[in-house]
């Protein structure tokens, strides 16, 4: 149900609009909110292996910094686009905001194939990143982290190359670090882990049992085989899983290590569908991902990409509870869609903070040099993301509009009275 058509900026705008209209925030703070403080664009030169000099179209976009440095992740890819990463950063504000922590909103992209990169070429394009914005990056001003196509090792060598540039050590210019450069190992599955304290607590407002609760997951990265793995774990059950290939279902439920394994040997997950313990020994069938969006489960999880689910989609969705891991996944007209249908959704901004609650417990702790157990980043996260969910069913409540709207009004109330604060507009 991949609808690029759909335009992430619009949508990110169109929720924008409908909470500061219910704030009745003043115009200049909302022309302020609707377009990006910084919108940084530029050609990095890679030299490729060959010997040939490639040009790769870089962005960093700095949405806002009212309540701190700005933050977000780099995404690499071929469908990169301005307007998507200028989403995503206003999605940063909000998230960050909604969290209590003390960042803006950011996020970053290079327009490029890197599943086509030798590890040189990959080394030599993050480097020339760093060289491209270093004076727009660092522990004060603006704070990178992993996204899609990037990882730790990245942040290695864009932390390198910053500390060369700048001649200090300065550890928490980066997050999602390797933890012998100072990252948190729990920082690979926070988003997940979050994911799955998410569904806790809607499960509580909802009076889910886990044992009975049947869970649809789209998406087996990094944050949907965390947030399966946690999931399955505490009990829930896992019927279905997807990656960019196709979907395995069984109703009578999925081992998300054991689909793991399978996947990591076959490729693909489509694959896994009688393995063994992948489904306890029952069979399973291969679906579409577009079949599993509209399986009779209880609750879905899209994570994977935006626009999953459309105004096209929307009727036909059975969960009775969304949980957004993706950043987007579902579109303002698809939201009033569900919203008539009563299905329950945590929204995005919501639902995956984990990774930058555990971005920020990082940075924490590199400028303190002081580091905490897993243990304890995990026991901290859930609370921070308990009390965020909290605050978010309580808003909705009070204001009588969805959970997304009432996390909406808290972030963006708070962002615009720093704003104001500031002056200056
Ligand atoms: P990833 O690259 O590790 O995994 C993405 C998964 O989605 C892969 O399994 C891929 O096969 C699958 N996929 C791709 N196209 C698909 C399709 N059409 N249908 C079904 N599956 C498809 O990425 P990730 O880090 O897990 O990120 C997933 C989503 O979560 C993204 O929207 C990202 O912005 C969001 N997110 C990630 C983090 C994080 O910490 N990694 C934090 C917040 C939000």
């Amino acid at each position: 149900m991949a609808t690029s058509a759909i335009n992430p900026l619009d949508s990110a705008r169109k929720q924008l609009r409908a909470a500061a209209a219910i704030l009745k925030i003043e115009p200049k703070v909302l022309a302020v909110l609707s377009e990006p403080k910084n919108e940084l664009t530029d050609d990095i030169p890679v030299k490729m292996d060959d010997g040939s000099t490639q040009n790769f179209n870089s962005l960093r976009v700095q949405h806002n910094d009212a309540l701190g440095p700005f933050k977000g992740g780099i995404r690499f890819g071929p469908g990169v686009s301005l307007d998507e990463v200028k989403a995503l950063a206003m999605w940063m504000t909000w998230k960050t905001s909604l969290a209590g922590l003390p960042f803006g909103g950011a996020k970053g992209g290079v327009i490029c194939d890197p599943k086509k990169f030798s590890k040189g070429e990959l080394e030599r394009l993050s480097r020339g990143y760093v060289q491209q914005f270093v004076e727009h990056l660092g522990p004060g001003k603006d704070i990178p982290a992993p996204d899609m196509y990037t990882n730790a090792q990245v942040m290695a060598w864009m932390l390198d190359e910053y500390e060369k540039l700048t001649g200090h050590h300065a550890p928490a210019a980066f997050t999602g670090k390797p933890v012998e450069l100072g990252g948190i190992g729990a920082r690979e599955s926070a988003t997940g882990y979050g994911g799955f304290v998410a569904v806790q607590q809607v499960s509580k407002l909802l009076k889910l049992k886990p044992k009975s609760t049947a869970v649809a997951i789209q998406g087996f990265g990094n944050v949907g085989h965390n947030a399966a793995q946690f999931l399955f774990d505490a009990g829930y059950k896992i019927v279905a899983l997807s990656d960019s290939q196709g979907a395995i279902y069984n109703k009578k439920g999925l081992n998300p290590a054991a689909a793991m394994t399978c996947k990591l040997e076959k490729g693909k997950i489509a694959e896994c569908y009688y393995r063994g313990s992948v489904v306890n020994g029952s069979k399973s069938g291969v679906i579409s991902n577009d079949e599993l969006l509209e399986l009779d489960v209880d609750i879905l999880i899209p994570a994977a990409l935006e626009n999953q689910i459309t105004a096209k989609n929307a009727n036909s969705i059975k969960a009775k509870v969304v949980v957004e891991l993706a950043n987007g996944p579902t579109t303002p007209e698809a939201d009033k869609i569900l919203q008539q249908k009563k299905t329950t959704v945590v929204p995005d901004v919501l639902a995956n903070a984990g990774g930058v609650v555990a971005s920020y417990f990082e940075w924490v702790q590199n400028n303190y040099g002081y580091y905490w157990t897993d243990d304890e980043v995990h026991d901290k996260l859930s609370k921070l993301v308990t009390a965020a969910f909290a605050k978010a069913v309580a808003e909705s409540g009070e204001h009588n509009v969805d959970i997304r709207t009432g996390a909406y009004l808290l972030a963006l109330s708070k962002v615009a009275r720093a704003i104001e604060l500031r002056g200056g507009i």
